[in-house]
């Protein structure tokens, strides 16, 4: 008897004491103190072997123990039902644990500007397939076989079907809604497309282009220039300048590249425009009369344009990203950069 009174003396100032840093500490508490097989039901168990005229003083000593540790129980669910962990101090002057906001790549937020600012102008987003076959990215673009403008492009071919190419150009998607739809046309065709070239800071086997293309009746040079111009100043502000030079593509006649004024230098000469003032950014023209025939479209009635630009060069001149390695190895310290814009 001596000693379990003595266990039992032990016990409350063991509860007395009962600390947890977990949650669930009250839960803990009632399994290992009150539960069906916690300590002072165990005790319980040692009433049949107590002397009968010691009994009336066991029970009372019992009685108080179990009410103490009920009252502790209570204590810890009190203090885990207010967010506070029993027995810790809680200091609500710390700061909270930082939440890392997720952002954009550059390239999207890019690629949606462009398309917002083209939807304003009456353009409709289309996509077409990655993998091309060779009609739809060469063929039906007025370059067919043994045609010079291939050499122009390093092309990925898929091995089980040489017919089959990774897309050189997002104008095969022109391709496929020039198939499918009649005049008045006008569409802007963002995407990923595939070249076979070594990965440098200048060059990379993929990147991202944006193609538009407008075909109604008496679509004139002057539409293109107005178009891209209203684009330009949208994209890089109401003072850029922008010029045309001739050029040659397979699918446009006359061809132009573009060129605006730079944008780092406002065209004093800097080293991103090699001291010109000028900086290339897309190239472009009215559609050859014979992709029109190629498509079944009156080239005798409609005419149109065409212009294509690179993402990548669009966010190199708007944010001065000089290596485009940069876009495709998802470094957080550089993409951490764009978080908040949009
Ligand atoms: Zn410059």
């Amino acid at each position: 008897m001596e000693q379990l009174l003595q266990q039992i003396e032990e016990l409350k100032q063991e509860i007395g004491a009962f600390a947890g840093t977990e949650a669930d500490v009250a839960e803990q508490f009632r399994i290992k103190y009150l539960g069906t097989k916690g300590v002072i039901k165990g005790l319980m168990g040692e009433m049949k072997n107590i002397p009968n005229d010691q009994k009336k003083q066991f029970g009372q000593v019992m009685n108080d123990l179990k009410q103490l540790a009920e009252e502790k129980w209570e204590s810890l669910k009190q203090a885990g039902g207010s967010g506070e962990q029993a027995g810790v101090d809680f200091d609500w002057t710390l700061p909270g644990t930082p939440v890392n906001a997720g952002g954009r790549h550059p390239i999207s937020i890019v690629r949606n500007q462009i398309v917002s600012i083209f939807k304003r102008l009456g353009f409709a987003v289309a996509e077409g397939p990655e993998i091309e076959d060779d009609w739809h990215n060469f063929t039906a673009l007025n370059m067919p076989e043994n045609h010079t403008a291939r050499d122009m492009q390093d092309t990925f071919y898929i091995l089980q079907n040489p017919d089959w190419v990774l897309r050189t150009h997002t104008s095969s998607v022109q391709a496929r809604v020039m198939e499918k739809q009649k005049p008045p046309i006008r569409i802007i065709c963002p995407g990923r497309v595939y070249r076979n070239e070594t990965i440098s800071a200048r060059a990379h086997c993929f990147f991202h282009q944006v193609e538009g293309l407008y075909i109604d009746e008496h679509v004139s040079f002057a539409d293109l220039k107005q178009t891209l111009y209203f684009f330009v100043q949208e994209m890089f502000g109401k003072d850029v300048k922008i010029r045309f030079r001739p050029s040659y593509f397979p699918f446009t006649e006359p061809s132009a590249e573009m060129d605006i004024s730079c944008t780092v230098c406002g065209g004093k000469g800097c080293s991103l425009c090699k001291h010109t003032g000028w900086v290339e950014i897309l190239g472009c023209g009215m559609v050859h009369p014979k992709m029109l025939d190629n498509f079944g479209i009156d080239s005798n009635k409609y005419t149109g344009f065409a212009f294509g630009m690179g993402m990548e060069r669009i966010c190199q001149l708007k944010y001065r990203v000089n290596d485009l390695r940069l876009y495709s190895q998802n470094d957080v310290r550089f993409l951490d950069q764009f978080t908040g814009s949009v």
